[in-house]
């Protein structure tokens, strides 16, 4: 039997990078005003989150206010999934590489006092998902890996990084156009009563979320982009569904991605999503609409 974990919701976490060296020499002005510690003011509208960081915010700050009590329960046996999810450049990877390492040294070094553990760690991008014969998705052709230290954790995240297929839009720099899905699976036997406890947590790093028109995208590549929105909208009508609570049907079968990441979401895991945004004027529209995002799922 595992820990009762202290609440069982979906938490949206939103955060804003400071602006970078080419926006301040452009002039952009800088956008949020933060009030208290959830909420963030655009344009003269109010946002209200679980917590909202502003761009100041430690990476140790961020792993203390969310992913360390999800690593928590996920010893204690439940499953939970972090997403970040944004326009490119907004901060998605930054958040996600770092909270992996930490996710991950805080696991290693939780676990060895009662439990001998197995841990593997997972990768994979441009998911191909199948079903087997009882019609459970799964990944095909996924690396699987035993890890025992922060960095070969670190070499697995560089592996996904070469696989990651990324094409040249005339977004600033250049867009990551798809999903890098990083999952820590954790297996422990403790030492006396032989008690099992398995627990598994995604981290997804979404591919960016601007709309297609402002990447000048063409041919596969817009072909591409339309699939990445329709995932993206697929996965924000879970959350909203899931969120909503009352509501019977979570539409899990809509996208590969909540297909693979169904038990993972929902019921009793334990779901994060950061909502990554850019504070420059310039994007405006897209901070706006990754805000909007954001508040669905509340
Ligand atoms: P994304 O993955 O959303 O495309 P990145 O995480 O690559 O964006 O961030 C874009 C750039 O901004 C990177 O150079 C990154 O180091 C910087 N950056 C992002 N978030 C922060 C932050 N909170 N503090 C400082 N720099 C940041
Ligand atoms: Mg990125």
């Amino acid at each position: 039997m595992a820990d009762v974990p202290a609440e069982c919701n979906i938490k949206v976490l939103c955060r804003f990078r400071p602006l970078n060296q080419s926006e301040i020499i452009r002039g952009d002005l800088f956008l949020p005003k933060f009030q208290g510690d959830d909420t963030v003011v655009v344009a003269g509208k109010s946002y209200v989150f679980d917590r909202v960081f502003p761009t100041n915010t430690t990476q140790e700050q961020v792993y203390n206010t969310c992913a360390k009590q999800i690593v928590k329960d996920v010893l204690g046996g439940y499953n939970g999934t972090i997403f970040a999810y944004g326009q490119t450049s907004s901060g998605k990877t930054h958040t996600m590489e770092v909270q992996i390492k930490l996710c991950y040294n805080s696991i290693i070094h939780a676990t060895f006092h009662h439990f001998k553990s197995f841990f593997f760690v997972v990768t994979k991008t441009n998911l191909s998902v199948h079903e087997d014969k009882n019609r459970v998705p799964y990944v095909k052709g996924c690396t699987e890996r035993f890890v025992s230290s922060p960095d070969e954790v670190m070499d697995v995240i560089d592996e996904g990084k070469s696989n990651r297929h990324v094409a040249v839009t005339n977004m600033n720099e250049h867009s990551s156009r798809s999903h890098s899905i990083f999952l820590i699976n954790i297996k422990q036997e403790h030492v006396e009563t032989e008690q099992k406890l398995c627990g598994k947590l995604y981290l997804v790093d979404l591919a960016g979320s601007e709309k297609v028109s402002k990447t000048g995208a063409a041919g596969a590549v817009l072909d591409e982009a339309k699939n990445i929105n329709k995932s993206l909208s697929a996965l924000g009508n879970v959350i909203s569904a899931l969120a909503e609570g009352t509501k019977s049907h979570v539409p899990y079968r809509d996208s590969k991605m909540t297909r693979i990441l169904q038990d993972s979401l929902g019921g009793n895991c334990r779901t994060t999503m950061f909502i990554c945004c850019s504070p420059s004027s310039y994007n405006d529209a897209e901070t706006k609409s990754t805000l909007m995002f954001g508040q669905r799922a509340k």
